[in-house]
């Protein structure tokens, strides 16, 4: 892979729209990550605690370090130092120890909540039903180390094109309706994560501010 070339083409094809390339770089090396640092790219995804702490003291600190994957309570302590915004949060309990985390290192982590959009079954994510019963959960407003910027979802993997586009307009549905409805303070959105490798185009098309791309940039993972 000409992973240099590849966030070049990608920069290139967001370029004029409002969309953010979060290069996902989980089971790839820190030489990897360092050659597309230096084709300009500053924003890294990955999905697991353990990784992500290891990578992080021996790279640049400009680099913007987004954890996008499930993340367990216990383990929020170790990146919360340091991450710039956890794509993956489908819990009030797991906001809540974001929260005190965020504290200790005073600090305001940015945080998106993770819907379930996919038509297949999945663990993760919330329904609408249940993202604005969080949003209005009377303990939200006291998290005050916390920020909600958007959502994040994941489309079902298929070729149906069609389904991925209804898919993603759940998704970008919920966010207008977040916006219009009067949240507390520690809710301003402005972010929607959808896309990644093969259903990117289509993301951006639907209102995406961040794709997710792993294995079109670093080619595919050999591990996982
Ligand atoms: C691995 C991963 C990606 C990137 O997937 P590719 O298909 O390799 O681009 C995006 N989002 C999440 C949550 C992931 O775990």
């Amino acid at each position: 892979m000409d992973i240099k070339n590849n966030i070049l083409e990608f920069t290139e094809k967001l370029n004029g729209t409002n969309c953010k390339l979060v290069a996902v770089s989980k089971t790839k090396p820190n030489t990897a990550i360092s050659e597309a640092y230096e084709a300009g790219q500053r924003i890294f995804g990955e999905n697991k605690v353990q990784e992500m702490t290891e990578k992080y003291p021996n790279l640049p600190e400009d680099i913007e370090w987004h954890m996008i994957g499930h993340l367990q309570r216990n383990k929020v302590k170790y990146i919360a130092p340091f991450v710039s915004l956890i794509h993956s949060v489908d819990s009030l309990k797991l906001l809540k120890e974001i929260n005190k985390q965020a504290a200790k290192n005073e600090r305001i982590i940015k945080i998106l909540l993770q819907i379930h959009i996919a038509e297949e079954d999945s663990k993760f994510g919330l329904d609408r039903n249940e993202l604005f019963e969080l949003l209005h959960n009377i303990e939200l407003p006291e998290l005050n180390n916390i920020e909600i910027v958007g959502l994040m979802g994941m489309a079902t993997f298929t070729d149906d094109k069609e389904q991925i586009r209804r898919e993603f307009k759940s998704l970008k549905s919920m966010f207008d309706e977040m916006e219009k409805t009067n949240l507390s303070d520690n809710v301003n959105v402005s972010e929607i994560s959808m896309g990644m490798s093969g259903d990117y185009q289509i993301a951006i098309e639907e209102g995406s501010t961040l794709v997710r791309i792993g294995s079109s940039i670093f080619g595919s993972r050999n591990t996982h």
